[in-house]
């Protein structure tokens, strides 16, 4: 069982992305029950400065195409240049992080080898399907979120998934290997360069819930931007950050990157606090996997009382003060 993942780079930071790890974990996890091999793969104008980290977390071998032309995505050229990879290495599986880079590629590459790629996937495992062997089960969220479907590649081969940053936990530390690097050779076309990047402006710092052990969420309950304030107070007593329903940036209460779910961030914090929020299950796909959750809620019958280790009913302009002037409390 060989898996191939999809490697790429922090430009900012010239680090890998979390992403690529994740997954680099993800198909050592898949496939050393079976012996099997995880080959990294890897585009660009350099290495990140962090690449061994791969061997740490899985990979056994990384292969990489290095040319200056290749410091941004240009999809053409690495679109080809991927194909050329997975037809010389034969895998089973191609991971990719469901990132701009990754949502473009990985569709090109599925259609030229005629196999079929599943986007979003939140659960990979493999398991024996009918006559076809050992074969890889993709789970995503289907019909709006209100069901998980699995789907399977049982025909063509290699089996494609991508998989969006944080879905797949990684440990804290991995399983050490001795690092083996190749370096990919092909002539690259001119034609396949079809734009010239001038000049990169760096995005504003987004705020990265995924680095919070404490994370405090309000929802529509909330009611208001002001209700957001009282809950960056608690987070600030906490030492933690502000994260939100969709409900709540859709109302504009806050920012939508600070939105967590299905189709916002995955955070597995130490604590989360859920203020306001009914417990959607596009909601819950963001943070179901907390170590500990509080609800907070007026609604005794809301769901996220369903999930929620420690729950208190009640309207949170009556129970945040009281919380935040314990916190404050010498
Ligand atoms: C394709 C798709 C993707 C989606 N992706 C996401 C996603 O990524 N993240 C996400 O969150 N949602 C997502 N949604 C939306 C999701 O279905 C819900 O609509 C949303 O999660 C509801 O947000 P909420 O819990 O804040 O609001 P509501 O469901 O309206 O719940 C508000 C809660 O606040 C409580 N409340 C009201 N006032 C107070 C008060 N004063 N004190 C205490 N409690 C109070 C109420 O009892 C209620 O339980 C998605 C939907 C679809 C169709």
């Amino acid at each position: 069982m060989k898996c191939m993942v999809f490697i790429e780079r922090n430009p900012i930071e010239n680090s890998l992305r979390d992403v690529s790890l994740e997954l680099a974990w993800k198909g050592y996890s898949l496939v050393k029950e079976y012996g099997g091999e995880v080959v990294a793969f890897y585009i660009g104008k350099e290495l990140p400065s962090d690449v061994d980290k791969l061997f740490e977390y899985g990979a056994d071998k990384l292969i990489h195409h290095l040319d200056d032309r290749l410091e941004y995505l240009h999809s053409e050229a690495y679109k080809e240049i991927v194909v050329d990879m997975v037809r010389q290495e034969s895998p089973d599986m191609v991971l990719f992080g469901a990132t701009h880079t990754g949502r473009d590629i990985a569709p090109l590459v599925a259609s030229i080898l005629k196999t079929g790629l599943t986007a979003d996937c939140t659960q990979l495992y493999l398991d024996e399907y009918k006559d076809k062997g050992t074969i890889l089960y993709q789970k995503r969220p289907a019909f709006g979120g209100n069901i998980l479907a699995t789907i399977v590649t049982p025909e063509d081969r290699p089996m494609m998934a991508t998989v969006r940053e944080g879905v797949m936990p990684l440990p804290e530390s991995g399983d050490k290997k001795a690092a083996v690097t190749v370096a990919h050779t092909m002539e690259l076309k001119n034609d396949w360069f079809k734009y010239t990047i001038k000049e990169v402006v760096p995005g504003i710092k987004k705020i990265n819930l995924g680095a919070h052990d404490v994370i405090v969420a309000g929802g529509a309950g909330m009611e208001s931007k002001e209700g957001f304030a009282i809950l960056h107070q608690l987070a600030d007593a906490l030492g933690g950050e502000v994260a939100a329903s969709r409900a709540a940036v859709d109302f504009g209460f806050t920012k939508k990157e600070r939105q967590v779910g299905q189709t916002g961030s995955v955070v597995r914090p130490k604590l989360y606090i859920a203020v306001g929020i009914s417990g959607s299950i596009q909601h819950r796909a963001g943070m179901e996997d907390s170590k500990k959750i509080i609800a907070i809620n007026k609604d005794a019958d809301a769901p996220i009382f369903g999930i929620a280790n420690m729950g208190i009913v009640g309207d949170y302009r009556d129970v945040i003060p009281v919380m935040i002037k314990y916190l404050k409390e010498d």
